[in-house]
């Protein structure tokens, strides 16, 4: 069998997370862990494997050595696919096109058995020519990432528990891509050094209720349809954080005229940049600014009824720095009303940032330019949306957010959504990527 063949099996298995546990498809799962056994026989021969929280594995491969141990994240479950319309069925792994654009087509191709199975390979490839792991190497693949996060939660609680101080954790995140940095034209593998923060926030406006024949003059519903527009209209303020800093000085030596000095001297351009970042697009503007949205509202049961309460979802993503508490009060002067209650239903502040010096880094950086092209740009990045490494930070400082994949703006389009694919040739750079950070 080649490593195709058992990625297409894998990618096979329908591993949906839903949001509701109960949902969940139980069988799917087992005949994952089964199907993995059967196909990486010398990983499950050599590596202890241990069941955590109920479908999350957590795998130790014993090193020579008792340095600090390297800890790879994936995570087994992927997205629904409910009510998309693919041009392959979403489970059949289709390969499409021949030679360089062979195409394999399925729901979680990228997101994250992509990642998931290459690592895998990498190391029951090393396995087979008689490698030896310098020092542990934990596994851990989480089975809830896209809905609660409780498998990768129990897993770090269990590392923290044993004491495991890893030297580098690595989890999905970044990918090498081309033009996300103005003025940069090599291709870049954005490595997230940091996450932003998120939250959900409620405006709630009560009102006493009543018949839809005889409303007042500010209804419940009016009220809070002006907080939001209120909060619209007064985004939070912009800023150019470390993160963000240090991708743009990254980049500089690699920018044309004028951006490079731009991007070099961020102290005094700062303001500028952060302006135009904020134009540019929603990417950038996400990366210097917190940024609120509101995605559900509810009011009244009934159409004739008042509602006695009604309520707007505010989903709020933080940029590193701020916190929910700082959240909350750029809310309450936004919404600027004393009768909109604003309540927190959740939410985890920004993570700590990575260092994008020092070894962890440097062994992350030669692995992508040894593997993914030597023209490749490391770049520390601020990554948008939240992943299962959230829950690593306690345990070291280098956390990392990177697929060693090279993919197109449409092939990021497609996490997700409809047709999620992945080249051929890209995965099977991204299982050389693995072994090289396994090896180095
Ligand atoms: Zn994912």
């Amino acid at each position: 069998m080649t490593p195709v063949e058992r990625f297409r099996e894998l990618l096979s298995i329908p591993t949906v997370s839903r949001s509701d546990p109960a949902e969940t498809d139980d069988a799917a799962f087992e005949r994952f862990h089964a199907a993995l056994e059967r196909l990486y026989p010398r990983v499950h021969e050599r590596l202890e494997r241990e069941v955590v929280a109920g479908r999350s594995l957590l795998y130790r491969w014993v090193g020579t050595s008792p340095g600090s141990p390297l800890v790879l994240l994936a995570h087994q479950d992927v997205v629904p696919v409910d009510g998309q319309e693919w041009q392959h069925p979403p489970f059949a792994a289709d390969v499409v096109g021949e030679g360089s654009d062979a195409t394999i087509h399925a729901r979680g191709a990228i997101d994250d058995k992509g990642a998931l199975v290459a690592i895998l390979e990498a190391v029951e490839g090393a396995l087979a020519e008689g490698v030896t792991a310098r020092t542990d190497v934990w596994l851990a693949f989480g089975h809830d990432e896209e809905t609660r996060g409780t498998g990768a939660q129990a897993i770090a609680a269990l590392l923290a528990e044993r004491g495991i101080r890893p030297s580098l954790v690595l989890d999905e995140g970044g990918a090498v891509v081309e033009g996300a940095v103005p003025g940069v034209a090599a291709p870049t593998a954005m490595i997230g050094v940091a996450e932003r923060g998120v939250a959900t926030f409620d405006l709630v406006t009560r009102e006493a209720g009543g018949h839809a024949s005889t409303p007042p003059r500010l209804p419940a519903t009016a009220r809070l349809a002006r907080a939001i527009d209120r909060l619209r209209r007064r985004p939070f303020p912009r800023r150019l954080v470390p993160p963000v800093r240090a991708m743009l000085a990254t980049a500089a030596p690699h920018a044309r005229e004028p951006l490079a000095t731009l991007f070099r001297r961020t102290a005094v351009s700062g303001p500028a940049l952060t302006a135009a970042l904020s134009r540019l697009g929603p990417e950038t503007n996400a990366l210097v600014r917190t940024t609120a949205v509101v995605t559900r509202l509810e009011g009244s049961a009934g159409e004739n009824v008042l509602a006695t309460s009604a309520r707007a979802s505010v989903n709020v993503r933080l940029l590193t720095g701020d916190t929910l508490s700082d959240a909350a009060v750029h809310l309450r002067r936004a919404v600027a009303d004393p009768l909109v209650d604003i309540e927190l239903r959740h939410g985890s502040d920004p993570s700590p940032v990575s260092p994008w010096r020092g070894e962890p880094w440097r062994r992350l950086s030669r692995a992508v330019t040894e593997t993914l092209g030597a023209d490749t740009v490391p770049l520390p990045y601020l990554q948008l949306g939240a992943s299962d490494s959230r829950f690593y930070t306690d345990l070291t400082d280098a956390v990392y957010r990177f697929a060693p994949f090279h993919l197109t703006r449409a092939e990021r389009d497609a996490l997700h959504a409809p047709d999620e694919r992945i080249r051929v040739d890209v995965w099977l750079r991204g299982i050389r990527f693995y072994r090289a950070l396994l090896e180095s």
